[in-house]
């Protein structure tokens, strides 16, 4: 039986977490790393079950034990999950000093206590100095899991403290099964998990089918030749901006699901030129991509260049305006098919 059954995905860190489990070194330090939405803290709190099920036998969590019951509540005392104030940049530096306080004291009914960071790339330098000695040597009957998209997001001394569970984005099906749990109407599964970058937290996300039908819409109209309408490519993705949300970090997100999308939409481009018979990255057919995959290469990378650099620009709080337009631009111009040959 597959471990840890209420996750989706990520095989190979359900299996090494397994290991630790068996090995009874489901102890110490971990950094769980991947795509935001993708399932990294429902695994995390899966592994506190795990590490604190009073029910042992062969499975692990066992899911229906008092203690497996309050972790999934939120109301065991020995699972402690530290995020980002809603409204705060950064995750303040006293909540950490509580959290390394309450590590001293002993766990209340399990074996062991679980303290999760949820947005490691959210404490800053000085926090995460103040972090150190405790990954370095928590005490024997603490687990610390810290979440982050990246490892560079957290500084090299505790990535060297950390055992590291890289997660991934999942397949277009395993999004779907997602989906199909969380209770989604069966008509919007497949639009959501087709346009949601392998994340179920984005293919449930509020805006997921505006953002379908918008990166729907931008592959049309790149389809047929953007160059012809200018304009009015760069109205559809400026319309995508939404009013009110200004510069704030929601806004952001917004637009980097946009920006990876359309990269996706490109990598498959690629992948179809190359003759690849496989599932296709993003939700495009291979059809409507027909007149894109005769373009020459490179054309097609350069394009993926422009967006690449946008993603980054975006982390550099570039103005999300003024991002969409210069995307615009660089996608009409280095994605419109030849024009036919004048007759006559
Ligand atoms: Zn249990």
């Amino acid at each position: 039986m597959e471990p840890f059954p209420l996750v989706i995905g990520h095989s190979a860190v359900k299996a090494d977490l397994m290991r630790c489990l068996e090995s009874g070194r489901l102890r110490g330090s971990f950094l769980l790393v991947g795509p935001e939405g993708v399932g990294r803290r429902r695994l995390a709190l899966e592994v506190a079950k795990a590490a604190a099920c009073q029910a042992g036998g062969e499975r692990m969590p066992c899911g229906e034990c008092g203690t497996c019951h309050r972790i999934g509540r939120g109301t065991s005392g020995d699972v402690l999950v530290l995020s980002r104030p809603e409204g705060k940049s950064k995750i303040p530096i006293e909540e950490v000093r509580k959290l390394l306080e309450e590590m001293a004291l002993a766990p209340v009914e399990s074996p062991v206590r679980t303290f999760v960071i949820d947005g490691a790339g959210d404490l800053m330098e000085e926090t995460q100095n103040a972090l150190l000695k405790a990954l370095e040597e928590p005490p024997a009957d603490v687990l610390i899991l810290l979440i982050a998209e990246r490892a560079s997001e957290v500084i090299p001394t505790i990535l060297s403290r950390c055992r590291l569970l890289q997660t991934g984005e999942l397949s277009l099906e395993q999004v779907a099964e997602v989906l199909r749990r969380e209770g989604v109407a069966p008509e919007e599964v497949e639009a959501r998990a087709r346009w949601s970058n392998g994340s179920p937290g984005q293919a449930l996300a509020e805006d997921a089918l505006d953002l379908a039908e918008v990166a729907q819409a931008a592959v049309e109209r790149l389809a047929a030749g953007a160059r012809r309408d200018p304009m009015g490519f760069q109205e559809l993705l400026a319309e995508f901006v939404q009013p009110g949300k200004g510069e704030s970090r929601v806004q952001r997100d917004r637009v980097a699901r946009l920006v990876r999308l359309l990269q996706r939409v490109l990598r498959d481009v690629l992948l179809l030129r190359e003759g690849a018979q496989g599932p296709l990255l993003a939700g495009a057919g291979r059809d409507e991509l027909g007149a894109l995959a005769q373009l020459p290469a490179g054309r097609v990378e350069r394009a993926l260049d422009a967006l690449t650099a946008a993603d980054d620009d975006l982390s550099r709080n570039a103005n999300v305006k003024l991002l969409l337009d210069g995307i615009a631009l660089e996608l009409s111009k280095h994605l419109t098919p030849a024009l036919e040959p004048h007759r006559g």
